[in-house]
């Protein structure tokens, strides 16, 4: 836990949050501002910056393993497996990561942007 992480504080219940998943490992919830009908962000429990700090190589290789998984099963839930959808990780500033807690974002339904980049 990070104490100025929003992310962290989502997960502290600190912000309100309508979650729609958790696991011992991770949790997923609704993006704030939604580019497409689905958007969701999975993130670790645990509080990691970034892909550069994924250390502990095993240990991290299943948790990652773990997130997309979660974006597997959810892009089926919401009925967008068969159509298609984008996962996307930003790293660092210009990677445009705005927030430092790994997060990885499910995409996909109807979209408000292009979805080609
Ligand atoms: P990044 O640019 O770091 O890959 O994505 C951060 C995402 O977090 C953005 O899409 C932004 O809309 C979302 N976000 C930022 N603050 C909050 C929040 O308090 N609640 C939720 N649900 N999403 C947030
Ligand atoms: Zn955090």
């Amino acid at each position: 836990m990070n104490e100025d992480c929003i992310f962290c504080k989502i997960l502290k219940k600190e912000i309100p949050t309508e979650l729609v998943y958790e696991d011992d490992l991770a949790v997923a919830f609704r993006d704030i501002f939604p580019v497409a009908s689905t958007h969701i962000l999975i993130i670790p429990k645990e509080h990691i910056t970034s892909i550069n700090e994924l250390t502990e190589e095993e240990k991290r290789e299943k948790l990652m393993g773990r997130l997309v998984m979660i974006a597997r099963k959810l892009a089926k839930e919401e009925g967008i497996d068969e159509k298609g959808y984008k996962l996307l990780i930003r790293t660092g500033k210009e990677g445009g990561q705005e927030v430092p807690h790994i997060h990885l974002h499910l995409m996909g339904g109807d979209w408000k942007v292009k979805p080609n980049i």
